[in-house]
């Protein structure tokens, strides 16, 4: 593809990538699997390699989902007359698990989206390691 791709805000890069689309086009995939990224848009041939998101997505899903589950919890033992702890694990385990697992893809594609949109990719790894020509 040799045109020039329209501009995208912010914004539409954001909730593209939100929902696992390319943040460029909108239209091809970020996930080849569940979190596995592809190399490259298959509609408009973006490189997504450059842009890793290493442990972003997994800190901001701790961080949402802890600011969900904790005010449950406390709101349970506050007004709910001091359930057992197996009740909070009964209830709390999943519910965590569950939040975590769906808002895990969709915030490591608005963070990919983010690095895309801010122009923030990480150098390529060099083949041999460390630079030996020094
Ligand atoms: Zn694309």
């Amino acid at each position: 593809m040799n045109s020039e791709p329209t501009p995208v805000d912010f914004w539409t890069a954001i909730l593209r990538g939100w929902s696992g689309r390319c943040p460029r086009c909108g239209e091809g995939t970020l996930f080849g699997s569940f979190l596995k990224m592809k190399s490259r848009c298959t509609t408009c041939e973006l490189s997504l390699e450059p842009y890793r998101a290493d442990d972003a997505p997994a800190y901001f899903t701790i961080f949402v989902v802890g600011h969900i589950v904790v005010p449950l919890v406390l709101l349970l033992e506050r007004w709910g007359n001091e359930p057992p702890l197996w009740v909070h694990a009964l209830l709390w385990l999943p519910l965590s698990v569950a939040l975590a697992l769906y808002l895990l893809p969709h915030i490591k594609g608005a963070v990919i989206a983010t690095l895309w949109s801010q122009r923030i990719a990480s150098p390529k790894p060099s083949a041999g390691g460390l630079d030996s020509s020094v």
